[in-house]
């Protein structure tokens, strides 16, 4: 059920805290550009992070690159967007607005009731020019997906690594999309960030690499905190799939707005590496090293959008309750994630030896996680609110207890937990093994 009130809870959130701002905000903004503030950034890097770990780093059949965003613009023609990156374009013939042609009512203008030209397509691709000359050999263009960089170096990872089939290559990059009509906050941008796999195969092989990688993203849903049941899979049909897969799945989640695509899964055959074969006239084959038989492999792509990811990460962590006879809004996060993993605080400011015990503590603490919080403004409650808000999993409090005032209770404090608010009496040691494995 779309919640319009909840997404707008959501990005008033994100600005406050400084999770995300709109683009370019002090000259009046930008549409379809977003920017990571403070918290954000540090929460998408999280996300990265772990995404190379699952992917890349963790696994011997994968690599990674990190291409450059222009490319030469035979590439773009190679792989078809030059002539095939397109939305259906419509023109308002008395106030010139424009629409998507399929996200409009076709009939009349939605802003002034006039009537629309004819439908025409509109390509995707931001041009530019590289060099003092803007001629048509100098055209650029930002690149519209990451993939086109990895397929551009399967040959040098295979004549510098010499991988063995099946092996895939990771990159992490922006890609850049000139939306007709950017929409619902992060989730259609003209700048954006990607997270892409092209996995090679032997054709036989195909089919349980697909299914390996199928699980494999339910994992990494898992492993961010998105509850199973607000992801689905949609088997997209013959019909609506490129003429050159042979399956694709859509992975889509249940945002405020409605249920929309979040990752996809593409089963692309020889498209790619044989259309770029023919359009660089450079050999692409492999060729296996017992059977001597060579042939372009085929490829199954894994693709997640970040900024839409990290969508789906707040619309799922956004809770409201009602702690203390007040009503609180926190973020619950996965600890992994999370941006802060604890709050260290003195009770009072103005004690010294609770403060330099605090200290302290931190410290100690930083040996597991660098992003230890400090916070000692205002009362304790207002303290826990604040970490609440930006999901930060624990929060640890030192008080006359810890330095002796009870003596059973020296060296021990408070462990506070943010879904439920509950509090425990801990060593330092016991609380650096809850951090320790709640961010594993
Ligand atoms: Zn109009």
């Amino acid at each position: 059920m779309p919640d319009k009130n909840l997404m707008e809870k959501i990005v008033s959130l994100a600005k406050r805290r400084g999770f995300v701002f709109p683009g370019s905000e002090i000259y009046g903004g930008l549409a379809g550009t977003f920017d990571y503030g403070p918290l954000g950034v540090v929460l998408k890097e999280n996300v990265e992070r772990l995404w190379l770990r699952m992917f890349r780093d963790s696994r011997d059949d994968m690599y990674g690159v990190d291409a450059a965003i222009l490319m030469n613009s035979k590439i773009w023609i190679a792989s078809g967007h030059v002539e095939g990156f397109q939305d259906p374009l419509v023109e308002c013939k008395k106030c010139h607005h424009r629409f998507r042609a399929d996200q409009v009512d076709l009939s009349r203008c939605p802003d002034c009731g006039g009537d629309f030209g004819e439908v025409q397509q509109f390509n995707m691709m931001f041009k530019t020019f590289a060099g003092a000359t803007s001629d048509s050999g100098s055209v650029v263009y930002l690149r519209p997906e990451t993939a086109g960089g990895i397929f551009a170096n399967f040959k040098n990872v295979v004549d510098s690594l010499h991988p063995k089939l099946p092996f895939g290559i990771a990159q992490i990059g922006k890609a850049f999309r000139n939306e007709i009509a950017p929409r619902d906050f992060i989730f259609r941008l003209r700048e954006l960030s990607q997270m892409e796999v092209e996995y090679f195969v032997n054709p036989s092989g195909w089919e349980q690499a697909f299914e390996e990688w199928r699980k494999a993203m339910h994992l990494f849903a898992e492993a961010i905190g998105l509850p199973s049941d607000s992801v689905h899979e949609l088997e997209v049909p013959d019909t609506d799939r490129a003429h050159y897969s042979k399956r694709t799945i859509d992975f889509e989640f249940d945002y405020p707005f409605g249920r929309k695509e979040l990752w996809g899964l593409a089963y692309r055959t020889d498209f790619d590496l044989d259309a770029h074969q023919k359009g660089s006239g450079v050999n692409l084959e492999y060729q296996d090293e017992e059977t001597k038989e060579k042939f372009i492999p085929h490829v199954i792509e894994p693709s997640f959008g970040v900024d839409r990811t990290l969508l789906a990460i707040l619309a799922s962590a956004y809770r409201e309750d009602t702690m203390g006879e007040e009503t609180r809004t926190y973020l619950a996060f996965a600890p992994k994630i999370a941006p802060v993993k604890a709050m260290v605080s003195p009770l009072l400011k103005n004690k010294p030896e609770l403060v330099a015990k605090a200290r302290e503590v931190r410290k100690e603490l930083q040996k597991v996680h660098s992003a230890i919080a400090w916070d000692d403004n205002g009362n304790i409650g207002k303290r826990y609110r604040r970490q609440d808000e930006i999901g930060t999993p624990f929060c640890i409090t030192i008080d006359f207890d810890t330095l002796g005032e009870t003596p059973n209770l020296k060296d021990t404090v408070t462990l506070r937990h943010r879904d439920t608010g509950e509090q425990e009496r801990l060593t330092v040691p016991e609380i650096a093994n809850r951090i320790r494995t709640a961010i594993e």
